[in-house]
């Protein structure tokens, strides 16, 4: 049993920053905007998100989430669907999204 499996308080599911200056960085969220995943734990592993390929000035591969709301769209819709996907984590080797993965992103 963990912490999270002791209370019927979803508190820990999200939260929304409203003193931040770039609330809401990113277009498109229809529910409370989750700002708990700000920094999103997916970001070095495979995910179903809408991200972007490019190359840092270090020669890296990086992502570029712009384009993503799935860690913010709503408290436990989010909070469910990183903890879904940190379940199997797979690292990510920088290749560019599959678009096959993005259509199959679980919608809860
Ligand atoms: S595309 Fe979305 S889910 Fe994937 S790492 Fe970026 S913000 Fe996270």
């Amino acid at each position: 049993m963990e912490p999270k499996d002791t209370t019927t308080n979803e508190a820990f599911k999200g939260l929304t920053n409203e003193a931040c200056p770039f609330l809401p960085c990113h277009k498109g969220v229809e529910r409370e905007f989750n700002c708990l995943f700000c920094y999103c734990p997916l970001i070095a592993y495979e995910c179903p998100g809408p991200y972007q390929v490019f190359t840092d000035r270090n020669g890296m591969k990086r992502k570029d989430c712009s384009a993503c709301t799935l860690p913010h769209d709503g408290y436990r819709r989010s909070w469910n669907f990183i903890q879904r996907w940190l379940e199997r984590p797979r690292i990510w080797d920088g290749s560019d999204q599959d678009p096959k993965r993005i259509k199959d992103a679980p919608s809860e």
